[in-house]
């Protein structure tokens, strides 16, 4: 599921997230909001709804220390992540799978990638 932002102000609506605090359930693709979804942001006052949003390419995000490309539409079953999980939803206590076990490469080190 791909990641929208609202070219206005910026936010950016993640699938994996959702909001619920405003009963939208993680895991509703953007396709799947209403529509009469708007902005949370910016939406309350000038309206801002969904052809506001533009798709944002998937990013991956590469391992500055040796190159393991993270690809959040795979995720790592082996390592317990489940596809579809962002780069960003990855525990603060990740580590690079090819070199962080022996080094605890974590998140810092990757940067993201087209
Ligand atoms: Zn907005
Ligand atoms: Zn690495």
């Amino acid at each position: 599921m791909s990641n929208y932002r609202c070219s206005p102000c910026g936010y950016i609506y993640y699938p994996s997230r959702g909001e619920p605090k405003n009963g939208i359930a993680p895991g509703t693709a953007f396709e799947d909001l209403p529509d009469d979804y708007i902005c949370p942001v910016c939406g309350v006052r000038a309206k801002v709804g969904k052809s506001a949003f533009y798709e944002m390419e998937t990013m991956l995000y590469r391992c500055n220390a040796c190159n393991y490309l993270y690809d959040p539409a795979r995720g790592e079953p082996k390592n317990g992540i489940a596809p579809g999980t962002a780069f960003e939803d990855l525990p603060d206590d990740y580590v690079c799978p090819v070199c962080g076990v022996y080094v605890k490469i974590g998140k810092d080190a990757f940067v993201p990638t087209m």
